[in-house]
């Protein structure tokens, strides 16, 4: 199965059109430095997302330094952009390749851990787009703040759930100090999945994308 999966992204690999080459050195660079930027098969699927809805006010919530940003504010001209990091070497990056592709004015860079920045926000300000990359094991705590902070029709993504693949083993397969974002990870799928004013659904693009909106669209 991983193997199909493999292969299936070396195929989309020959097929689709790699992004610009300035974005290409950024995604290298951050690949070299081992900074966990969003892999090309999540970049495709965020390109096609981002096309099909459309989306002017998107939050993300973990910049590292500022990949994904930079690779959304180029898919949509019009689209403001605000992205949360805590850590702050990678603040610092941020900041520089922001300035570097000249997206300065169209990202804002909060600064500080997202659980407080985001209980911070003003509710009266909503999006429609939310990226969430971050802590992996306060997805949860962000999907909760987030609701207060969206339009009914926005989409929400989070990034690395299968955490590797981890997440599909068994929890007693799992190593002790991986035990608790194991079981953190399930837990938020599962208060998804049973949260009765939303739809969600689990594909295995990437380290594992989760896709969030309201189901109460037609009622
Ligand atoms: N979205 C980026 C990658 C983000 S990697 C891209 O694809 O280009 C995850 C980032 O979340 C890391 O840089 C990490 O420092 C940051 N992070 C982890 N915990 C955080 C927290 N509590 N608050 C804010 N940022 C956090
Ligand atoms: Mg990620």
């Amino acid at each position: 199965m991983e193997d199909f999966i493999k292969r299936f992204d070396i195929f989309s690999d020959t097929v689709y059109e790699d992004i610009d080459p300035d974005l290409l050195s950024l995604e290298k660079e951050a690949v070299s430095n081992e900074v966990p930027i969003i892999r090309k098969s999540t970049q495709r699927f965020l390109r096609w997302l981002l096309m099909a809805k459309k989306p002017e006010n998107i939050l993300e919530i973990g910049t590292a330094v500022g990949f994904s940003s930079i690779l959304m504010a180029r898919f949509l001209p019009k689209a403001h952009i605000d992205t949360i990091e805590n850590f702050e070497p990678r603040l610092i990056e941020a900041r520089e390749n922001f300035k570097r592709f000249k997206e300065g004015e169209r990202i804002t860079l909060f600064e500080g851990d997202a659980s407080e920045v985001l209980s911070g926000f003003d509710k009266g300000y909503k999006y429609d787009f939310v990226f969430i990359d971050a802590a992996k094991g306060q997805y949860s705590d962000y999907f909760n703040k987030i609701k207060e902070l969206i339009f009914d029709d926005a989409v929400i993504a989070c990034d690395n759930i299968l955490q590797e693949g981890s997440l599909l083993d068994s929890r007693f397969a799992v190593k002790r100090r991986d035990r608790t974002i194991h079981q953190r990870m399930r837990d938020f799928l599962h208060e998804v999945a049973d949260e009765g004013e939303y739809v969600s659904t689990l594909l295995p693009i990437g380290d594992g994308l989760l896709l969030i909106s309201k189901g109460d669209k037609n009622e």
